[in-house]
């Protein structure tokens, strides 16, 4: 036992000492390597990380000059032009790179992809969009560089290069794109009238739950005085998603209108707001119902949906009832409108799940980052302060 002991106050020395070693050998594999980067490259990190931007650009470009080798520090360079909006420089600095002699495939790659995001960032989609072409025979960046194309072809409005672009990434990725496909083919309805049916039609194939086509081929066949089809468009957006009936809600009720089956209309929108609780629905059935039955039947409309449920939207409907029924409105009617108006100001607004962009009509793809289909189908009620 004890000599098991004294074996232990040799042993712990050997391990310190072992680890003090490899910590030299680390130390001075680190001292080293930064012993081949220019001090000029610190200097310019220094100045990245205080945000000086123009003294950093300086520093690389010492660094490059005495460091020409490193396609690092000339990629570092680059991206700092193109961050101070110097995309001239970062593409003259890339195309340079390029025109060196006996680069690796890897090494050009890289150069390439440098320069495809000058283009784009210079807006020279053209030149980006046959950089990124070239870019997906190169194994390693085919998925980024259909991804980039995808997003040109977006930004571009081409549609159908859009929808091959994106069926080539699904099959390559594993990923689904059919809600994206499925708006491209929505945008090409919008773009190509004569064509419209069709791309509707096709819309629907890739994506069942396209509510945006069931909207337009009502759309359509409203236009086309075809009331009926209208309606039966539209009403297919309940066996879609039920949570995007108020899109339709109020066009609904005026075609019923406009061929004398208002009542029916009405009727319809009552049991999807008794099924579904939508408030955009509800909203259209109080207007129809004070334009239709009067103020008290607006009224009790309003009293009934409140007592299951506090909303400050149907407040304001209920108070605006009050005030067309001058008998049975409260004298302190206009302080209490004044009160729930400054509540609910502007806030009911249609806000995008991924980026927060706040807008007052609804958009397929967000205004804010380009996200098709990101925005709740229902406006956000906010809640008292
Ligand atoms: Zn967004």
């Amino acid at each position: 036992m004890i000599e098991f002991e004294y074996w232990w106050l040799l042993v712990l020395p050997l391990f310190f000492l072992f680890g003090w070693m490899a910590a030299r050998v680390d130390m001075n594999q680190l001292l080293n390597e930064s012993s081949a980067l220019p001090a000029s490259y610190f200097k310019g990190l220094n100045f990245l990380i205080k945000e000086q931007h123009d003294k950093a650009i300086e520093a690389f470009i010492e660094a490059v000059k005495s460091n020409t080798e490193s396609l690092e520090l000339h990629f570092a360079l680059g991206s700092l032009f193109r961050r101070r909006g110097e995309v001239d420089r970062a593409i003259h600095l890339h195309q340079n790179l390029l025109e060196r002699p006996q680069l690796s495939d890897l090494q050009k790659t890289a150069i390439m992809v440098e320069l495809a995001q000058d283009f784009l960032k210079a807006g020279l989609f053209d030149r980006a969009e046959s950089l990124f072409r070239t870019l997906c025979g190169a194994p390693s960046y085919q998925q980024p560089a259909l991804r980039a194309l995808l997003d040109i072809y977006i930004r571009e409005r081409e549609w159908q290069r859009a929808i091959d672009t994106a069926r080539e990434l699904e099959l390559m990725s594993g990923v689904p794109f059919h809600k994206e496909i499925a708006q491209f083919h929505c945008e090409l309805a919008t773009t190509h009238p004569d064509d419209a049916e069709s791309h509707l039609t096709s819309a629907l194939e890739v994506n069942p739950f396209c509510i945006r086509a069931s909207l337009m081929r009502g759309d359509k066949a409203l236009a086309e005085g075809r009331h009926e089809q209208a309606i039966q468009a539209w009403k297919h957006i309940e066996h879609q998603k039920p949570q995007y009936l108020g899109l339709v809600a109020s066009r609904l009720l005026q075609c019923h209108q406009a061929i004398g089956r208002g009542e029916e209309g009405l009727a319809l929108l009552k049991n999807w707001v008794q099924k579904y609780n939508l408030t955009s629905v509800l909203n259209v059935v109080y207007e129809a119902t004070l334009v239709q039955n009067g103020p008290r039947a607006a009224a009790e409309l309003a009293r009934e949906e409140l007592a299951k449920r506090p909303s400050l939207n149907i407040m304001d409907r209920l108070l605006q009832a009050l005030e067309h029924d001058p008998a049975s409105a409260p004298v302190d009617l206009p302080m209490m409108k004044k009160t729930v108006h400054h509540f609910l100001g502007n806030s009911r607004s249609y806000c995008c799940d991924q980026c927060g962009f706040k807008a007052r009509h609804y958009y397929w793809q967000c205004p804010g980052c380009n996200g098709w289909e990101t925005f709740p189908p229902e406006p956000k009620e906010q809640p008292l302060r």
